[in-house]
Order: structure tokens, then C-alpha cells, then sequence
């Protein structure tokens, strides 16, 4: 049996069928799975529990029906669902994990991340995640209306495309959103472990690397925009696939 992960979904109800492609993945495969890992940014956003989305309803249904079978289902909070609670995990059967968090895999450590406390260089952002991330600042913003907090959100969403365009025109895009190799290496020499799973940036690929003479990987899941993106693992490796939809 192979555990399975996944991240990035961003499902969102302008994309049907790749939340139908998620719902069949639910049903299907994911059934005979040791478990299934989330790693963040499952939803596009994620506004609080009370968000009454017909695509939050789907998924909880689907997820719930899979963890009563027997599959445990984690979730780790993306950028998009931080705001995802304890009230909607329950609902899906989900159980939270933190950022970071290290299992054991099939007899080996491996550390899982979202993967945006790698982009060290993106310092704006950074900036952003810890005041969105203070316990207050939730507080503060989940007691507001839900309409004001959906108006929030699809400010928040202009702003971060109209960043990326800027990004985009200074040329600076693909090195600023990308993890910065000593923030991976960090991560690699704090966890002592020598594999890490992510995702957050969107550029699946299985990378070796070297740390201070340690032979490491780093496996970067896909999103979910046009296809999906699973990693499979058991004992006998691993193997990061694209499903299509
Ligand atoms: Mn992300």
C-alpha cells in the first residue's frame, strides 16, 4: 500500500472539473491508501469555516467518507486555506498537521512542509504570512462579516496577481517565488532528516541535492490548475505522477 500526497489543489468553483478530478481521486485510489497527506492550498481561499461554498461542502463529504473507511487524512494549512479551522477539519475528517512536521515513511524520516517558509527572498510576503499568521490578526478578521472577509480575499487575490506581473516584468519572478537553496538547506540540516516534501511552488520535480556531504531529496509537488499531481510512496520508493482530468 502506498501513502500518498498531495498539494495545491486550489479548488475553487470556477474550476469544476478539476474538483470532480479530486472527488473521483477520493473514491478511487486514495481508498486502498496507507493514508493520504494535504499539503496546504487545498482550497484557493479560504475565508472561515462559515464560507457556505458548494465546493467546501463537496470536498468535507468526499474527505469525511474517505476517513471513514480507515484512510487517515492529514492537512497541513497552505498560504490560500490558513484560515482553514478546526471546525471544517473535523466536518472532513481531517486531522492538522503543523508546518513543519516530520513523519515516518515507510521507515524513513521525512520532513513536510507547504513549502512558503522556503521563499526566504521573497521578503513582502514573508511580511504578509506573519501578520496573517498572528493569532489576533485571525481573531480579529474571522469576527468581521463573512461578506467583508469574501471582499478581502478577492482584494488580497488582485494584489498578489498584480505582484506577480511586477515580478514578471523585473525578471525576477521565477528566482523571488522559488525556495532559496539555503532556507532548503536549513530545513534539511534542523530536521536531520534527508528527505523533504513541498509543495507551494508549483514546479513539481524530484531534486537531489547534497547537505554538508548528506545525500538528500527534495520533492516539489504539482498543482492542480490543468491536471492533478500525486506522489505515491511505499516501500519500495516513491513516484510523483500527474493524474489527468
Ligand atoms: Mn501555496
Amino acid at each position: 500500500m502506498a501513502t500518498l500526497f498531495v498539494s495545491d489543489l486550489h479548488l475553487d468553483p470556477a474550476r469544476p472539473d478539476i474538483t470532480r478530478l479530486f472527488g473521483a481521486f477520493l473514491d478511487g485510489e486514495a481508498r486502498g491508501a496507507d493514508a493520504l497527506y494535504i499539503l496546504g492550498d487545498l482550497f484557493e481561499a479560504w475565508v472561515g469555516d462559515d464560507d457556505p461554498s458548494e465546493t467546501g461542502a463537496f470536498v468535507a463529504e468526499r474527505l469525511a467518507a474517505l476517513a471513514a473507511s480507515g484512510v487517515p487524512v492529514h492537512f497541513m494549512h497552505g498560504n490560500r486555506d490558513f484560515l482553514l479551522g478546526a471546525a471544517y477539519a473535523q466536518r472532513a475528517g481531517m486531522l492538522l498537521l503543523d508546518d513543519p512536521t516530520v513523519i515516518d515513511l515507510h521507515g524513513r524520516r521525512a520532513l513536510l512542509m507547504h513549502g512558503d517558509t522556503l521563499c526566504t527572498d521573497d521578503i513582502a510576503y514573508q511580511q504578509f504570512r506573519a501578520q496573517t499568521r498572528d493569532p489576533a490578526w485571525q481573531a480579529q478578521f474571522l469576527a468581521q462579516p463573512l461578506a467583508a472577509r469574501l471582499a478581502f480575499a478577492r482584494q488580497a487575490r488582485a494584489a498578489s496577481q498584480a505582484r506577480q506581473g511586477e515580478l514578471r516584468d523585473a525578471g525576477t519572478m521565477e528566482t523571488i517565488t522559488d525556495v532559496a537553496p539555503e532556507a532548503v538547506a536549513a530545513a534539511f540540516r534542523g530536521h536531520g532528516v534527508d528527505l523533504l516534501i513541498h509543495g507551494h511552488t508549483h514546479r513539481p520535480a524530484v531534486h537531489g541535492l547534497d547537505v554538508e556531504g548528506r545525500a538528500c531529496s527534495r520533492v516539489v509537488l504539482g498543482d492542480w490548475y490543468e491536471q492533478g499531481s500525486v506522489l505515491r510512496v511505499d516501500a519500495d520508493g516513491m513516484r510523483l505522477d500527474s493524474l489527468q482530468a
